[in-house]
């Protein structure tokens, strides 16, 4: 017998029915049906220092397992300020800082807790799958601005005049995601600046998504609450997933001054109530005294996207290169692939390997179309692994 009971139409709400699996879930699901190599969801293959993770066994073995404070551990709070003080010359307490369930969460109540329905987001395209739907959940409008493309270099950037264009009297924040998943690319000064000036003309506040801001090979992270007139106006948001290495901790944190704070934590609060609490002292150990890992962690890393990259130039792909996260783009037309959604939904089973098409971080996929999202954060040996099937399949 059949209990599933049967409905006559979709009884979602029509904003969210659109979100329905992620494209990291679909394509992950078709690297397991073919057993294919995981390149697609971007994800470590190792978990981050032993310090950190005997830490937090002891924590919950020694009973440490009963709702965290509201805000977060002291200690995670004031590791994190400590650590973007020493690293971009802040000067934040624990008191501008409210640990998240992961950056995802810290998005979703920074959208929720800022922005009225109705009111209008900016995203840079191409834009991770999260804010759109953080946007739709808030029932405000998405407004989506392309980024500038250099396809010589393969630099992303902002670009002034169409953020400037696409500013209306509904807008009341920007979303902005630096380093940038999928391209890899970190944004330059000048597009940096004038995101500050126009967030600042218009009055509108920043969400800015750091998550990637250890993870960089050519260049450093400039956090943008670091430039004039733009800490009042931005939540900077990061996590220990891509830092240390623990993307299934769902431990992240955003950090705003504190009245901006409390419209996130207002939110937050009956989004998740608060996050997990072993693991926090766990990685504030770790923000403490294992940066040296984290600088070894992010050298292995650059190694690995140059063997990916130079595996995929030698099969003949269009490879740009990546100054930072865990992505590289690949142009799928240089093997004669005219679609980049159809090239990723066959590769598991013609090349027993996953990857993400760019198109899906798109409204507009016309200038993605063939772009394709390979991620190195994988092991040597999966990485060499990758490369032979790779190679069979396309060489
Ligand atoms: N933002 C971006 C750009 C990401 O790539 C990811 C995935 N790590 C997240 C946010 C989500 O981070 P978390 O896993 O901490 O929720
Ligand atoms: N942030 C990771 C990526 O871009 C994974 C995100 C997810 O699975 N939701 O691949």
């Amino acid at each position: 017998m059949n209990d599933t009971p049967t409905f006559s139409h979709d009884p979602g709400i029509a904003r969210m029915v659109p979100f329905n699996e992620s494209i990291f879930d679909t394509m992950t699901a078709a690297a397991a049906r073919y057993d294919a190599i995981n390149l697609g969801q971007g994800y470590p293959d190792h978990s981050g220092p032993e310090s950190m993770l005997r830490i937090a066994c002891e924590h919950i073995t020694a009973g440490d397992n009963q709702y965290a404070p509201p805000r977060g551990v002291a200690e995670l709070r004031e590791a994190i300020a400590k650590e973007r003080n020493e690293r971009y010359g802040m000067a934040l307490t624990a008191d501008n800082v409210l640990v998240t369930v992961g950056a995802t969460e810290a998005i979703a109540a920074s959208v929720m807790g800022l922005v009225e329905p109705g009111q209008e987001v900016i995203v840079f395209e191409p834009y991770y799958d999260a804010y759109a739907a953080s946007i739709a959940l808030a029932d405000a409008t998405r407004v989506a601005v392309p980024l500038s493309f250099d396809s010589e270099t393969g630099h992303w950037d902002i670009d002034a005049e169409a953020l400037a264009a696409a500013v209306t009297d509904k807008t009341v924040a920007i979303i902005v995601n630096n380093p940038h998943n999928p391209s890899g690319s970190v944004f330059s000064a000048s597009g940096l600046s004038a995101l500050a000036e126009i967030s600042i003309a218009n009055d509108l506040w920043v969400i800015a998504d750091e998550v990637y801001e250890h993870l960089i090979f050519d260049g450093h992270h400039t956090p943008i609450a670091t430039l004039p007139g733009m800490r009042e106006r931005t939540i900077s948001i990061s996590s220990a997933a891509k830092t240390l290495c623990v993307t299934g901790w769902k431990t992240g944190w955003a950090i705003a001054e504190p009245p901006l704070l409390n419209a996130v934590a207002r939110a937050k609060q009956y989004l998740s109530f608060v996050g997990t609490t072993p693991t926090q002292p766990a990685i504030a150990y770790a923000l403490n005294n294992e940066q040296d890992w984290i600088a070894d962690m992010v050298r292995g890393l650059e190694e690995r996207k140059d063997h990916l990259r130079a595996v995929l130039s030698e099969i003949g792909f269009k490879v740009y290169d990546s100054q930072g996260t865990y992505f590289l783009l690949v142009d799928v037309a240089s093997k004669g692939f005219k679609d980049g959604i159809e090239f990723c939904m066959r590769l598991p089973e013609i090349a027993g390997v996953a990857a993400i098409p760019v198109a899906a971080f798109c409204d507009d996929p016309s200038r993605c179309a063939t772009l394709v999202r390979f991620a190195f954060s994988k092991s040597e040996e999966s990485l060499d692994e990758a490369a032979r099937r790779l190679r069979q399949a396309f060489a």
